[in-house]
């Protein structure tokens, strides 16, 4: 199989070129990326991180003794209503990093002994950051990468990756137009994310030294308040759809940022809210995991882990 640096070298200049007219997400912003223009995302030419660090509360799949290497880019190309990380998704924060400073971050999580390099919300800053992965690579970067993403891409864009990225950690937020549309202002998420996760779909792959995923595909769901029958047909839509996909049913939801102008997801997740969707994950059989009622605050921790 070619290696990673000769597919990357084939790939990075048509997605540059992309950046001039922007059409790298599903928004098709049309600006011009180079000329330091500004879409939806927010985010211009330079990469802006927030923060990188040895993220120890991610799923067990991902996460064993030395963290999943996480860097959290600033900027989205969905901004939802509700996001967690409304500081540094909805205005860019952070450190602007050169692509040698990229590549040098992913080293140094490396070096410090990280299971893999977590890319959260890399979307907007795909071609600057496989440019930075080639550095890194060239340099000795051995480790899973994972592209952790919001689900909205584009499935032409997830297929050019192939070979590059390891793990796909995606979420599935929404599979109606209309929740798409009222929060998160993107009624094609669903066809998107749907196309999407089908390219992102591959067999698992793990590494029995440590039990660690090294090449696979997660979707991520988070269940939101009031929002039951979406999360159901979500549910559904994986087990008949990609069902060796590896499933992390989430219930951390907090009402942040926007949250309070809408009434029915203006509150955390109930029992009865909980144990619907537990029941149907059962007895669908999905892989994977599902948090607890009530998961510690802030981690995409699971903690119940039927065999995969
Ligand atoms: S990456 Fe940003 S500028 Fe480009 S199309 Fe998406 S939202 Fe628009």
């Amino acid at each position: 199989m070619e290696n990673k640096i000769n597919l990357i070298n084939r790939i990075i200049t048509p997605l540059f070129d992309k950046l001039m007219n922007c059409n790298i997400c599903p928004r098709n912003c049309h600006v011009n990326r180079l000329n330091d223009d500004i879409g939806y995302c927010g985010a211009k030419n330079d990469v802006v991180v927030y923060t990188s660090f040895l993220h120890t509360g991610e799923e067990p799949a991902i996460c064993g003794n030395g963290g999943s290497g996480t860097i959290f880019f600033s900027g989205c190309s969905l901004k939802c209503e509700y996001c967690q990380n409304y500081k540094f998704s909805n205005s860019i924060v952070g450190k602007k990093l050169s692509e040698n400073e990229l590549a040098q971050t992913m080293l140094n999580l490396q070096n410090r002994g990280s299971d893999n390099i977590n890319l959260v919300t890399p979307t907007h800053y795909l071609p600057q950051i496989l440019k930075s992965l080639l550095i890194a690579l060239k340099y000795g970067l051995n480790i899973p990468i994972i592209y952790n993403t919001s689900g909205y891409e584009k499935k032409e864009i997830i297929r050019q990756l192939n070979g590059i990225i390891d793990i796909y950690l995606t979420d599935f937020k929404y599979i109606s137009d209309d929740s798409a549309k009222l929060y998160s202002k993107a009624p094609d998420y669903p066809k998107f994310c749907k196309e999407s996760i089908k390219s992102m779909s591959r067999p698992s792959l793990w590494n029995n030294s440590n039990n660690l995923l090294k090449k696979g595909l997660i979707i991520r769901h988070l269940v939101l308040p009031g929002q039951i029958n979406e999360s159901m047909a979500i549910l559904k839509w994986i087990k008949n759809n990609v069902p060796d996909a590896i499933t992390s049913i989430m219930f951390q939801y907090q009402p942040y940022y926007n949250s309070s102008k809408y009434s029915e997801i203006n509150r955390k997740i109930n029992k009865q809210e909980y144990n619907i969707i537990k029941n149907l994950s059962e007895k669908l059989e999905l892989n994977g995991w599902i948090q607890d009622f009530k998961p510690e605050e802030k981690l995409a921790g699971i903690y119940f882990k039927p065999e995969l």
